[in-house]
């Protein structure tokens, strides 16, 4: 995928694979091989692309995946954000989801006056339809926009775009 902001391009390469694939996480050349066989021999503009990845000195690679806690807090300590409940980058809603958390904590102690316990657990409550929408709308958007299925799939995800 081609993603353009400001009149910079991006490139971005998704696929699925059916087994945790090992990598060490400090390593960005072992990484970029790693898209770079994926991909390698494939039609479009891919080896023109595959190109500018080898020499891309940032690049980000990771799995998708997300946190579900039954609880954010313990004791007196709350999670918030990526730590509680990280929906991945297939969200779009990382930076919305920590804000979001915060302000719902900050609220939930104000209004129950620093009552912690009361405030975490409606903390717990309040925010958690939320999360389980962001978080199923994550995994959607994974299944149908990032690495659709088919021919037929990728077809009209082409014609859509990606919603966000
Ligand atoms: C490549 C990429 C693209 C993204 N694009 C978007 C986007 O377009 N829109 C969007 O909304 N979100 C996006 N996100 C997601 C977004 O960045 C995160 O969801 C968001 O930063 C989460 O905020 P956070 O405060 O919960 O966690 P973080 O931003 O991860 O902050 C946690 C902090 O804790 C620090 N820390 C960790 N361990 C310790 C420790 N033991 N002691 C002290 N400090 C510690 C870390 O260094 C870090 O500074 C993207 C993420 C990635 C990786």
């Amino acid at each position: 995928m081609l993603n353009a902001y400001n009149g910079k391009t991006d490139i971005v390469f998704w696929f699925f694979s059916e087994n945790e694939i090992s990598y060490d996480y400090r390593d960005a050349r072992q990484q970029r091989n790693i898209v770079i066989e994926q991909f390698a021999g494939q039609g479009w503009r891919t080896a023109e692309l595959l190109e500018k990845v080898q020499q891309a000195d940032l690049s980000y690679f990771d799995k998708f995946c997300q946190i579900r806690m039954p609880s954010w807090t313990k004791g007196r300590v709350a999670l918030v954000g990526a730590a509680g409940y990280c929906a991945s980058p297939a969200a779009g809603m990382g930076a919305s989801l920590a804000m979001s958390g915060a302000a719902a904590v900050a609220e939930a102690l104000a209004t129950h006056d620093g009552d912690f316990e009361a405030a975490f657990q409606a903390y717990n409550h309040t925010l958690r339809p939320f999360i389980g929408e962001i978080q199923a709308n994550a995994l959607t958007m994974l299944s149908d926009y990032f690495v659709p299925k088919t021919e037929e799939a990728i077809r009209i995800r082409n014609i859509q775009g990606i919603p966000f």
